[in-house]
């Protein structure tokens, strides 16, 4: 077989996969053909590809599942990790410690930090992230622009979300005044990201949402009018909800209400939103945010860290609404590895449900769970039409040595790292190795700019 990357309309047979997971009821054991950035056939076993080829990657060593997605994100916290005075601390404390660590972030430290989470996402079999930035002090307006330009290099796909935060401390919010922005600031800003950039139809590479942080960190004014403005613009809509008893005592006090009541009052309660976290519902609020389709990013380690609570995943993906998964973070998990992301679901899930909840549940909730969750009908599926986005592991590792059922192999003993990743048919990782970028150099700049900025804060 050819290792060279296919170009942009090549045929590849992906053949005989030692397991695949296709979509629901597909037989895909001789594997699939991609044909430019589509997947064009699926084979069952014995079948031959019924259009012609140039290439053929031989899959006999490789589980195939579809590119992971990752729904929730902080690109930017990859740069305090693991820091100490936060180490164990639950959400409010640790975004007060964190929020003037932050205020000093620089362009470049944001390309690093971008570059090295996304590349670690890409690593575990990431082809699709969306990111949650609401950062953007002085010098930093570009924020977003950056982020694109990092995606591009790397050749994933990104839903990059324009972040918000309107209430400071002075009005009663969490977060101090100098890393808040103006409303009109917000919505221009917005407007030109989502003109400038926003794909739209099968295939985009880049698109862009709207995301007020949370309710503690913006006013009632900015979640109504973001909603008002997504419509508009026909792009999606992204927030922090119901992760913390602290949240929702908050909403109760400010806003005389539960997070979901106010959810609906903001006009947000509708399939063009997607929440991170969305642990703390009753009964009532399952329902109606299944009923409603709206999406939750489900960020398990970032739960089990921050002490924050389990997330009703499986009731609300029953009731209708779209789960996938987040790494979160990368202050509140603090890696960004997607498969490992997908087992910690499997077994947190497992504590509130049982042990009945199976292996390819989490994997559907890491790929056709997200894919739903972000809107995007050509990801996140192996099928006939869908985008050309594929993880390949290989079970050669001591850790895998004995299983038997090489998809429930994947979570169950722990896969951490894809051998091959394609995005839109390109191979973007082969070998374990990101093709063109320097991972070596990029630790080093990427661990110094971690280490200036707390100089820089004073801690
Ligand atoms: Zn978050």
């Amino acid at each position: 077989m050819s290792a060279a990357a296919p170009t942009p309309h090549t045929t590849t047979w992906i053949k005989d996969p030692l397991a695949i997971l296709a979509a629901e009821g597909l037989d895909a054991t001789g594997g699939v053909v991609v044909e430019g950035d589509r997947i064009v056939e699926v084979l069952a076993a014995g079948e031959e590809p019924t259009i012609p080829y140039e290439t053929t990657f031989d899959a006999r060593e490789h589980v195939v599942v579809p590119g992971l997605i990752n729904t929730h994100h902080h690109f930017y916290q990859t740069l305090t990790r693991a820091w100490a005075p936060v180490a164990s601390a639950e959400l409010f404390p640790w975004l007060v410690n964190l929020y003037p660590v932050w205020a000093g972030l620089t362009p470049r430290d944001l390309e690093l930090a971008t570059t090295a989470a996304l590349a670690e996402l890409l690593l575990s079999g990431c082809t699709t992230a969306a990111d949650h930035h609401y950062l953007f002090p002085g010098g930093l307006e570009d924020a977003i622009d950056i982020q694109v330009d990092a995606a591009r290099r790397l050749g994933m796909r990104a839903v990059l979300t324009r972040g918000s935060m309107t209430l400071g401390t002075d009005d009663g919010g969490l977060p101090p005044q100098d890393v808040v922005q103006d409303l009109d600031t917000i919505l221009s800003d917005s407007r030109r990201l989502v003109e400038s950039y926003h794909e739209r139809g099968p295939g985009a590479q880049i698109q862009i949402a709207l995301a007020p942080c949370s309710p503690f960190s913006v006013t009632r004014e900015a979640m109504r009018d973001s909603a008002a403005l997504a419509e508009e613009l026909d792009v999606r809509l992204h927030t922090h909800l119901a992760e913390t008893v602290d949240e929702e005592r908050f909403c109760l006090e400010r806003f005389g209400m539960r997070t979901v009541d106010y959810l609906e009052s903001v006009g947000w309660l509708g399939p063009r939103a997607w929440l991170a976290h969305g642990i703390h519902f009753d009964d009532g609020e399952v329902a109606r945010l299944g009923a409603a389709g709206v999406g939750v990013a489900h960020c398990p380690t970032s739960n089990m860290r921050l002490a924050s609570g389990t997330c009703r995943a499986v009731e609300l993906e029953d009731a209708g609404a779209a789960v996938g998964l987040g790494v979160d973070g990368s202050a509140s998990n603090d890696g960004s590895n997607l498969v490992l992301e997908a087992r910690q679901a499997l077994y947190l899930q497992r504590l509130r449900y049982g042990a009945e909840v199976p292996p390819e549940r989490a994997l559907r909730w890491a790929t056709a769970g997200s894919a739903r969750v972000l809107g995007r009908e050509d990801l996140g599926e192996i099928a006939v039409g869908k985008q050309a986005d594929l993880a390949l592991f290989r079970l050669d590792e001591l850790r895998f040595s004995g299983s038997h059922d090489p998809l429930a192999a994947l979570l169950l003993c722990g896969a951490d790292r894809a051998d091959r990743v394609m995005v839109a048919g390109r191979w973007r990782v082969v070998d374990g190795a990101i093709e063109g970028l320097d991972v070596p150099a990029l630790i080093a700049e990427h661990s110094r700019a971690a280490r200036g900025l707390l100089t820089r804060a004073g801690v």
